[in-house]
This record gives structure tokens, sequence and C-alpha cells, in this order.
């Protein structure tokens, strides 16, 4: 029961895993809610190196090794202890996000950013990943409505970058269309989180 949310910049990954968390709370089911990269102090401090924007000369390979090492020491603290306490486990972003950023729309290629992580993950996949998908100008869009949002380096990246983040994770999705539940977040808030309970209704029998 390890559950992802991928999607660009403003899909509203975060806004849509708060309300997850409040269902859940209300439904009395054990879950923990994290974030990549991120959720312990060690990946927190690799997020900031990765995210300064004083960073400018950061090569993309070092930074596709920081994530998967962030994520490396985020699985192992705080994921499979979680997981084997029977809870579930929702995560802000997750292995799709290096695939999607470093290996399609940085170009380093998805199959050496997979053979990293695979070192990284050593197995551990998550179940159901929902990728919000979302016009790219109108992530962007919110994003810029989104005053409470820090700054980061990635803001400085083109419309086309974003464009082929994109473009990576319909790829993605339809090599895993398993795994990976695309949902159309272009819409409210409500009819999204509408879209992802069913799916959890259905897969879980929550
Ligand atoms: O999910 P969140 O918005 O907190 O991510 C922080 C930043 O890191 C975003 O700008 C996102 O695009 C970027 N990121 C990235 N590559 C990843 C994961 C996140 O460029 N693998
Ligand atoms: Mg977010």
């Amino acid at each position: 029961r390890f559950i992802t949310f991928e999607g660009p910049e403003g899909a509203g990954k975060t806004t849509i895993i708060n309300k997850l968390q409040q269902e859940l709370e209300n439904r009395s089911i054990p879950a923990i809610f994290t974030r990549e990269p991120g959720g312990i102090e060690i990946s927190e401090k690799i997020r900031s190196i990765i995210l300064d924007k004083e960073h400018t000369t950061m090569d993309g390979r070092t930074e596709a090794l920081l994530y998967a090492a962030a994520r490396r020491q985020h699985l192992v603290e705080k994921v499979i202890p979680s997981l084997k306490e029977g809870k579930y486990v929702i995560c802000d972003r997750f292995i799709d996000s290096s695939l999607a950023y470093q290996g399609y729309a940085r170009e380093i290629g998805l199959e050496d950013i997979f053979s990293i992580n695979s070192f990284a993950v050593d197995g551990y996949m998550p179940d159901t990943t929902f990728y919000l998908d979302l016009d790219v100008e109108a992530g962007l869009e919110r994003i810029n409505q989104n005053k409470d949002r820090e700054v980061n380096r990635l803001d400085l990246e083109t419309l086309s970058f974003h464009r082929k983040v994109r473009e990576g994770y319909l790829i993605l999705q339809e090599k895993f269309p398993e795994r990976i539940i695309k949902i159309d977040a272009n819409r409210t808030v409500s009819e999204v989180f509408k879209d992802v309970l069913y799916h959890l209704q259905r897969k879980y029998k929550l």
C-alpha cells in the first residue's frame, strides 16, 4: 500500500494529498503522508542543496544522483518502516519524477535514470501512482498565482522544459498503465479528488 502522486508544477498534488489525509483521518485509516525529495532530515537537507537558486552550475547527473540518494534514505528511514507497520504510505513524488524530469526533460535518458534508481529503491515500487495531468501553461499560471510557494531553481526553466516533463510523464503512463493512473487535473479540486477516491476505493476497498 504504497501510493505516490506525480505531476508537473501546479498540478495540485499537495492540495489533493492534504484532502486525502483529512479523508483517511476521518475514517481512522492508518497512513503516513510524506514528500520527496525530503520527508526526513537527511533528505530535506539534500533537497535544499538540489533546489538552491544559487546552485546554477549543478550538473544534471549530479542532480539525478542527489535525488536518488534522498530517495534511498527516505525510503529506508520512513517508507519501509511504515509499510511494515501496515500503514498506507502516501508520497508526494517518487521515482517517476526522476524519470520525467531528469531522464526525459533533462535528456539524461530514461534507461540511466531507471538504473540508478533501481539501485536506490532496491525493489520497492509504488503499487499505485496518480499522475495529475495538466496543460503546461495552466500549471505555470497556477504556481504564479500561489504567493506562498517557495521559489526554487526549477523556476528558471523554460516553457519547453516543462512541456518535456509532461511528455515524459505521458510516456511513463503508457509504459506502466497498470501502476500509473492518469487523472485530468485541469478540473476543480473536488472533481480531481473524487476521481482519486474512486480509484482508491476500487483498488483497496477503502
Ligand atoms: O514537488 P515540489 O514542487 O515540492 O518539488 C520541488 C521542485 O523540484 C519542483 O520545482 C520540481 O519540479 C523539482 N523536481 C525536479 N526533479 C525531481 C523532483 C522534483 O526537478 N525529480
Ligand atoms: Mg506540491
